[in-house]
């Protein structure tokens, strides 16, 4: 469905951004990777990804608290691969504690990779995809881009931040090939809910999978986690000719978690 396109996934060394590249190259596309980590893991990840789908793999491990670097890896995916047809902007990170406490260095950085990595992707991508006419911004906000939790500020403000930019971007783009649309997650168990499942056990006395339990019991009604593949279903529709007309919406995936 998608030979041939490039998609550049921000954050996709884990968790939900390396489901959905490896969604969007089952489907054909080729990727661009991005994130921290280990670098022979990664290397495994992206030749992996190569071997399995038969696509193109690049990885760039750009740090995205940079908006340069932001803009230069867009600059680099058309370089290499000759376009960019989706962009992904997932990175993100959390961190919690109340507003007084809030390290300002933790403010700063959540609202520099959630909130401003976003908005440089997608000023660095439009040229590009709406000179060839079709495009797909893909922004992973979260059901804290619809609803808050206390100890979340930075987080809160930059997800529902990324709805208003996910907006603004639809309409300017509307009637020219090219789609803005934001993707709201319950909780899905990657590393960076893991820690806080492991905040909750620490502090209470209690097994990890208890605390898991007490997490999605309090927020999410189905009480079953998110799956980084069902989230990779999700953006693969976006990409396809069916959500042509979907644009500046947000899709919650979220187990019921804002219906209450
Ligand atoms: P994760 O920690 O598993 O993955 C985060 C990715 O971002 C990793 O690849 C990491 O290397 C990368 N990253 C971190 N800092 C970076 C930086 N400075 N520059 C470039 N890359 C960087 O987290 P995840 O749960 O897969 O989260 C992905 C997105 O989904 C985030 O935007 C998160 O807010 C959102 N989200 C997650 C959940 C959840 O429950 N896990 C729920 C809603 C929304």
């Amino acid at each position: 469905m998608l030979k041939g396109k490039v998609a550049v996934v921000t954050g996709s060394t884990s968790g939900i951004g390396l489901a959905m590249a490896k969604g969007f190259a089952a489907q054909g596309a080729n990727v661009v990777l991005n994130g921290l980590g280990d670098a022979r893991q990664i290397e495994q990840v992206r030749a992996g990804i190569e071997q399995e789908f038969g696509v193109k793999a690049l990885f760039d491990g750009a740090d995205l608290t940079s908006g340069q670097a932001v803009r230069q890896l867009v600059a680099g995916a058309v370089e290499q691969l000759g376009s960019i047809d989706i962009l992904v902007n997932n990175a993100g990170i959390q961190h919690t504690a109340l507003i007084e406490d809030f390290p300002v260095e933790k403010w700063d950085a959540i609202i520099a990779l959630n909130l401003s990595a976003v908005f440089h992707g997608t000023a660095a991508a439009l040229p590009h995809m709406k000179r060839q006419q079709w495009g797909r911004i893909i922004n992973i906000a979260s059901a804290h881009g619809l609803v808050a939790s206390a100890n979340k500020s930075a987080y809160v403000a930059a997800k529902h931040g990324v709805i208003g930019l996910t907006k603004t971007t639809a309409l300017e783009t509307a009637g020219s090939g090219v789609t803005a649309n934001a993707i709201c997650p319950g909780w899905v168990r990657t590393p960076l809910v893991e820690q806080q499942i492991t905040a909750i056990a620490q502090s209470k006395k209690i097994s990890q999978e208890e605390a898991a339990r007490e997490l999605l019991a309090e927020k999410q009604p189905s009480l079953q986690f998110v799956t980084p593949e069902q989230l990779a279903g999700t953006a693969v529709y976006l990409a396809s000719d069916a959500a042509a007309q979907v644009t500046g919406t947000s899709i919650s995936v979220d187990g019921g978690w804002t219906a209450r």
